[in-house]
């Protein structure tokens, strides 16, 4: 990929490198001053050690110049040349090295300047040299010297150039080497990222079972993929589901189509009596009412699968609102001459979506009666459960369904028996719109069966 500022490896080794100039800034400041302290205290201590030396010499007295003559034994070399001068107490001097040359390390001293071991410090010559002093009071004797050391800093002063010097030619290879590892670096670590573009363009609605490739699953990239990889996963889902949603409602729509063509080429010979034809129209008539019955459930999912369905909540009492709805279907339930009972808690009151709702209670009513036998009972009660949870119980005394189909009933277009089913208008859509009409309403449908029938549930959270 191009070296751009927008890429993200290249801001990564920008800042790198910003990071660590940063950084080797600090250090270079840190050790310098470091180095510039331990040399000025080198400086002391060897100023510490030559006042000693010269104490000693003086001890030897009595004769100052004589023996400081043995003072040039301080006197390495020229770079670490000392400098002395001897004062008495009368403020006058007794000795001077000859390093000074005409130079002074400073007036007479002071009477209270006569104290032993002072602090050292650094001070500027008329010639602009810098010295480092140290100075201390001795006696002799009953004679009290004060003695000043001093020695040049350039010494100092130049091992801080030459180390300043090093780090200033070695900061930009540090940088440059800093720059393109961090760019090696975040290259490396966005590697994955790059693989997994390349695999997610590859990935049409024809390969969805295509995965991005995880390299460790256990760094960020890593949950990053498997993240993805977990939504192709939905998304293969939802995919499957829509295309079998969509093979299912087209077979669906061909069956009653089907019928209504070869009904309809029935029909069409002739010389046949009035009632004849009358009945080939009521035949037609039927399949269409199934095909609307189809179009206008597939509708509700489509719009319920889309999440377009706003819900206009009423309050309603409960009790009544089942009632009215039963009396709808009631003469199917007549027909089959069923028997029938609601009761329950008269005083419930719930919000709903007046439609919606009707639609999930029509539909478990509509299933009681059609798949009980003749005969046979219907009980739909409605009450509060202990847990505060409202419940519409639809009770029946059907064939009952068995374990393996209790799971499937709500899947769409999913019939336990066909043939049965489509002879009772059936379309295997019944129970999954009526889940949906539940769960919206933030409630769940639970099913009780055996082979004496089937409880459908509705339970609806406390109203608040
Ligand atoms: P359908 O339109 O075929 O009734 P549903 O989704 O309403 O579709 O129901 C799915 C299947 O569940 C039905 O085909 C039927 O076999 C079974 N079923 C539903 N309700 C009952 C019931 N009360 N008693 C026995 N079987 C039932």
């Amino acid at each position: 990929m191009a070296f751009s500022y927008h890429n993200i490896r290249t801001r990564l080794a920008l800042r790198y490198t910003l990071i660590t100039s940063v950084l080797l800034f600090l250090y270079a400041l840190s050790t310098s001053l470091f180095l510039f302290f331990y040399l000025t205290k080198q400086i002391d201590m060897n100023l510490k050690e030559d006042l000693e030396i010269i104490q000693e010499l003086l001890a030897q007295a009595p004769e100052i110049t004589y023996n400081m003559q043995h003072e040039d034994s301080l006197h390495h070399s020229k770079r670490y040349e000392r400098f002395v001068e001897i004062w008495n107490s009368d403020g006058t001097l007794a000795y001077r090295s000859q390093t000074l040359q005409q130079r002074t390390l400073g007036e007479a001293p002071e009477k209270e300047e006569f104290t032993p071991n002072q602090i050292p410090y650094t001070v500027v010559l008329e010639d602009g040299t810098l010295m480092r002093f140290r100075s201390t009071s001795h006696a002799v004797g009953n004679k009290t010297y004060f003695i000043r050391i001093a020695m040049s800093e350039e010494l100092v002063f130049e091992q801080m150039h030459e180390f300043m010097l090093m780090l200033l030619l070695s900061s930009p290879l540090v940088l440059i080497g800093a720059a393109i590892s961090g760019y090696r670096m975040a290259r490396r670590a966005l590697k994955p990222i790059d693989d997994m573009v390349i695999q997610a363009k590859k990935i049409t609605a024809e390969n969805l079972k295509e995965r991005l490739p995880v390299i460790n699953s256990n760094d960020e990239l890593g949950h990053l993929a498997n993240g993805i990889n977990d939504l192709l996963f939905r998304v293969e889902s939802s995919y499957q589901q829509l295309q079998r949603f969509t093979a299912d409602a087209s077979h669906e729509l061909r069956t009653p189509l089907t019928a209504i063509r070869s009904v309809g080429e029935v029909g069409m010979q002739e010389g046949k009596p009035s009632s004849y034809y009358r009945e080939v129209i009521a035949s037609m008539l039927e399949e269409t009412n199934r095909l609307t019955h189809l179009v206008d459930s597939l509708l509700i999912l489509s719009k319920a699968d889309a999440g377009v369905v706003e819900l206009r909540k009423e309050r309603i009492n409960l009790l009544s609102f089942v009632n009215e709805s039963f009396d709808l279907v009631s003469v199917l339930a007549d027909e089959r001459k069923l028997n029938t009972s609601i009761d329950g808690d008269d005083g419930i009151f719930y919000n709903v979506d007046k439609t919606i709702f009707r639609q999930a209670i029509l539909n478990l009513i509509d299933n009681a009666i059609k798949y009980t036998p003749t005969s046979g009972s219907i009980r739909i009660r409605v009450f509060v459960e202990k847990s505060q949870d409202v419940i519409i119980e639809i009770k029946d005394s059907g064939p009952g369904i068995s374990p393996d189909h209790q799971t499937k009933i709500f899947d769409r277009f999913y019939r336990i028996d066909k043939d049965r089913s489509r002879g009772t208008g059936g379309t295997g859509l019944g129970l999954s719109i009526a889940q949906w009409a539940i769960r919206i309403h933030l409630g769940t449908i639970t099913l009780e069966s055996n082979a004496t029938g089937s409880v459908f549930r509705i339970i609806l959270p406390p109203l608040v």
